[in-house]
């Protein structure tokens, strides 16, 4: 099945879905934005388990997704993946970012996950263009045939995402 896919202003803490995918670095160990406030309000039982993962396999890499529980949010799964630094160079920076989405959704539906929420991944520090992120993202998530997602959010922090997502997804419909 295609997952719905819907586009929200707000805080991707305070979304039910069962799994929340956060912005992570490839240290796992928290840092600002989103990760900053899913560390803040999850607890400290997120930074626990990212420890173990760090201790078994040494963070985590560009591109690559890996989860942990939700702690204190009604979430089932945080999925941590790491977004690329823009530094120009569209054609590995895309790659990396596609995969960001690609891995959290395929980790989502190993997890069994019926409903997922994505940040505007990599366009905050990472200082990603924005317009660009939004298609990747979109491209990606309106493609993906699901076993198990019904539900795909984006959860947009900033008015400029918002209504990027929201003109991106009128001229597609
Ligand atoms: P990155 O390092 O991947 O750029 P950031 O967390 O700096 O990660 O930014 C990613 C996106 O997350 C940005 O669009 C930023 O506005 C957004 N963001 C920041 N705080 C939150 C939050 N609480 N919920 C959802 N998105 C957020």
């Amino acid at each position: 099945m295609k997952p719905k896919i819907q586009i929200t202003k707000g805080d991707s803490t305070k979304i039910e879905v069962d799994a929340i995918v956060n912005a992570a670095n490839s240290s796992l160990l928290g840092g600002g934005g989103v990760d900053g406030v899913i560390h803040k309000v999850g607890g400290k039982q997120i930074l626990e388990e990212c420890i173990l993962i760090r201790n078994r396999q040494g963070g985590c890499k560009t591109g690559n997704a890996v989860y942990t529980t939700a702690g204190n949010l009604p979430s089932k799964y945080i999925i941590h993946t790491v977004g690329p630094i823009w530094n120009g160079d569209v054609e590995k920076c895309t790659q990396a970012l596609s995969n960001c989405y690609k891995n959290s959704l395929a980790l989502a539906e190993s997890l069994g996950a019926k409903s997922i929420s994505f940040p505007n991944i990599s366009t905050g520090v990472y200082r990603f263009p924005k317009e660009l992120a939004a298609k990747i993202a979109l491209e990606i998530t309106t493609q993906w045939e699901s076993s198990t997602l019904e539900k795909i959010i984006f959860v947009c922090f900033d008015d400029e995402n918002e209504q990027i997502y929201q003109k991106l997804i009128n001229q597609n419909s």
